[in-house]
């Protein structure tokens, strides 16, 4: 690998291993994306397969910056689930078929000949909204990402917070409503169950049964699965109704959620990253109701709860920012040893 000379921006690869595709990007260390490729997920056929692809897509991404693998000083990558980050194995994976103990980052370290280090998604966007994002100067922020499930990060004295089981904690899976609908961990009335993709949806197909005359329905031409909750949130922004009624119960649930978490982490900012969170008033209006009436403790005021800047492209930033971290951390050595140490925090969970 070339030595990379002081006068030369340094350029990292960050790869966002989601549950339908694969992103992997060239990052400065300004955190802007000089380059970069996409390949499908197909979690169907197994992490392994999707780590050849990602391969594939990061040999393309540096390729479009016009860039050569001798200008690239690390790869990061954020991959859904819980690993063990330090051995670059995944433990679990639940949207891929047969990711258990699967070598996520042996086979980019061998193809590539380039450190590789590894994180859970969340903390990798968490890291990325941190050092580039909305979170930037703040040494205490709590995000959240809002999808198919709910997920959370931590920075915490301006570290990223990392539990045992390397995800930040599931906040997703907090007890909302005591007797809320059932959700696929076995609980009731988590905090997904009432405000993840699923139950979003579910709330307007039941109001579009009930014969609710809205654009939703027309927009899919009454298919109701086709029905997203960014649709949803385009409509209400468009003056549906039932959007936005939609929205504002979306919106209630959100509240509950994030005054709980001012109340735990009493963080100076709250990061909302995800889909659903670039919609608009119709959501943030109502959600912040609900903060500002039941975060008391901890002022609601004392938090400022805001939009993901980076959006979309949070885990390939943030998992540029991961290799960034790591090669501060730990000097450079020849990627075949290449074990490198995460952070104190991180790495005290590893058996
Ligand atoms: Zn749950």
């Amino acid at each position: 690998m070339a030595e990379a000379s002081a006068d030369v921006k340094q350029r990292y690869i960050g790869v966002d291993i989601g549950a339908t595709n694969i992103r992997a990007g060239v990052v400065d260390d300004a955190g802007r994306i000089l380059g970069e490729a996409r390949r499908p997920s197909l979690a169907e056929t197994g992490l392994r397969a999707a780590i050849d692809r990602t391969i594939e897509a990061i040999r393309e991404a540096i390729q479009q910056a016009g860039l050569s693998l001798a200008d690239i000083r690390a790869i990061g990558a954020g991959v859904p689930g819980a690993h063990r980050s330090r051995e670059g194995i995944c433990v679990y994976s639940p949207n891929f078929a047969d990711s258990r103990g699967v070598p996520v980052l042996a086979p980019i370290r061998h193809d590539l000949d380039l450190p590789a280090f590894m994180l859970n998604d969340v903390a990798v966007q968490t890291i990325g909204e941190h050092r580039f994002g909305a979170g930037q100067g703040y040494s205490q922020m709590v995000m959240i990402t809002l999808g198919t499930g709910i997920g959370g990060g931590a920075i915490i004295d301006g570290e990223p917070q990392i539990g045992p089981t390397e995800g930040f904690a599931e906040v997703g899976h907090m007890t909302i409503e005591a007797n809320g609908p059932l959700c696929g961990c076995g609980n009731r009335g988590c905090w997904e169950a009432l405000a993840g993709r699923d139950a979003i949806v579910r709330r307007a197909v039941e109001k579009i049964q009930t014969g609710r005359s809205t654009a939703i329905a027309d927009m899919v031409d009454y298919r109701l699965g086709s029905i997203t909750p960014a649709l949803i949130a385009r409509s209400a922004e468009e003056g549906d109704d039932v959007a936005a009624e939609v929205l504002a119960e979306t919106a209630h649930y959100l509240g509950i959620g994030i005054a709980n978490l001012i109340q735990l982490y009493n963080p100076q900012i709250l990061v909302i990253g995800g889909g659903i969170a670039q919609a608009g008033p119709k959501l943030f209006e109502p959600l912040m109701r609900t903060v500002r009436s039941r975060a008391h403790m901890v002022p609601a005021s004392t938090c400022r709860v805001v939009r993901s800047r980076l959006a979309g492209d949070a885990g390939v930033i943030g998992a540029a920012v991961l290799a960034m971290r790591q090669l501060e951390r730990t000097p450079p050595q020849p990627s075949s040893t290449a074990a490198p140490q995460l952070s104190t925090r991180e790495s005290r969970s590893d058996p």
